[in-house]
């Protein structure tokens, strides 16, 4: 039987986000049917889906019933728990594997698995209780950052310490059995690299996307990264071994603080595609979400080239404070695409979209991109 899982057929996405529905979008281009899974219904993956299944995750006959219908599934959101996984392995292979989710969905996990790997992370120490968290704070000193093992994600769950005095309270503010200390990083930019790996081994990288973060959500990306090669080259290597050493099939994204000597120490994990790789979608030969399911499906990926400088924009819920924004505005920087989510309700904080520019250099697209976020707010 031939390993590749041919146009027509249909893919599962465990998670029902945007990420499902761009990937949805991909996938849909090229001839497939896509199955979503999640706790909700009328989602961003669902309004472009064949077929929306909305059960809790932990309805494993539910489960059962999605992957009985689907050749292949993904997941396009880590925190799913790991007997979904293992229920819906049993009837269709899951890629990337469970494995790769069991590790990457738990801070401490991830980094103990970095560490042990000889992989530069952030110095970081596990604490269980505030004598822990007193202890380590002695050894890595302040400022710190305490965030929870489990379940965060844009900065959810995370507190910084600034002095040995604020332990109790960022202790009580994390309010978990299980956390993780880490030594606060005085970075002088951060950077991505999103990469995929096929069926067969093979490997593809975006180069380094450069990431600013507003509130500690990402606000604005841009490719390529404004470092030296060198320091992109060194990135681009990490992310490679990496996904060789989680054995991973698809995408998976690093995340990396770029210490102001060049040194480069990873952040997190992301087992799929990114935020900071959305440009791609319009800036690329092949996007990340394309790359995801040739991989999942077992054909070669697609080459990765940048056709110009791009830049991203996330558009959060708090841009429809005052009312919808001024979509024709936007839409009037001719180089500049819109990408909106479909999402009902919009949240401060929440990602309901996002604007990418294609420019001539990369300050120009961030400039671009910028204008183009601002001018929503523009004439309502
Ligand atoms: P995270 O959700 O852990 O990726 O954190 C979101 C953002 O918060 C990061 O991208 C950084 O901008 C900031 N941040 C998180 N951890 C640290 C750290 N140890 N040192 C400095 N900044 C951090």
């Amino acid at each position: 039987m031939s390993p590749v899982i041919e146009p027509g057929a249909t893919i599962g996405v465990l998670g029902s986000g945007q990420l499902g529905r761009m990937f949805a979008i991909a996938a849909r281009r090229m001839g497939y049917r896509v199955h979503t899974f999640s706790p909700d219904d009328d989602t961003p993956t669902g309004q472009v889906a064949d077929r929306e299944f909305q059960a809790p995750y932990e309805d494993l006959d539910a489960v059962r019933r999605f992957a009985a219908g689907v050749q292949v599934i993904t997941f396009e959101f880590e925190n799913i728990p790991l007997e979904t996984v293992e229920a819906a392995a049993a009837l269709a292979p899951v890629r990337p594997g469970g494995q790769v989710l069991y590790t990457t969905q738990n801070r401490l996990r991830e980094k103990q698995f970095l560490s042990e790997a000889g992989f530069p992370v952030v110095p970081f120490a596990p604490v269980a209780s505030l004598g822990e968290l007193t202890a380590a704070l002695e050894r890595l000193g302040t400022p710190a950052v305490l965030k929870t093992a489990g379940w965060g994600y844009d900065g959810k769950g995370q507190v910084k310490i600034d002095s040995p005095t604020q332990a109790a309270a960022a202790w009580q503010t994390v309010d978990t059995p299980q956390a993780v200390l880490e030594g606060f990083i005085d970075f002088a930019c951060e950077v991505s690299v999103v990469a995929a790996r096929g069926l067969d081994g093979q490997m593809v990288d975006y180069g380094a996307i450069e990431n600013a973060h507003a509130r500690h959500i990402l606000d604005v990306s841009v490719s390529p990264a404004s470092v030296a090669p060198d320091v992109a080259r060194r990135a681009v290597e990490i992310a490679h071994r990496v996904l060789e050493r989680l054995d991973v099939v698809g995408v998976l994204c690093v995340e990396f603080f770029v210490r102001r000597d060049g040194q480069l120490l990873i952040n997190e994990l992301a087992p799929r595609p990114h935020n900071s790789g959305h440009l791609t979608f319009d800036a690329c030969v092949t996007s990340q979400f394309e790359q995801q399911l040739r991989a999942i499906c077992g054909l070669p990926l697609g080459a990765t080239d940048l056709l110009r400088p791009a830049a991203m924009a996330n558009l959060l819920g708090d841009l429809w404070a005052d009312g919808e924004p001024n979509w024709a505005a936007a839409c009037r920087f001719p180089h500049v695409k819109l990408h909106l989510y479909g999402k009902q309700s919009a949240r401060p904080g929440r990602k309901m979209g996002h604007l990418t520019a294609l420019a001539n250099s990369p300050q120009e697209a961030v400039e671009m991109v910028r204008a183009a976020r601002t001018a929503l707010l523009s004439g309502r």
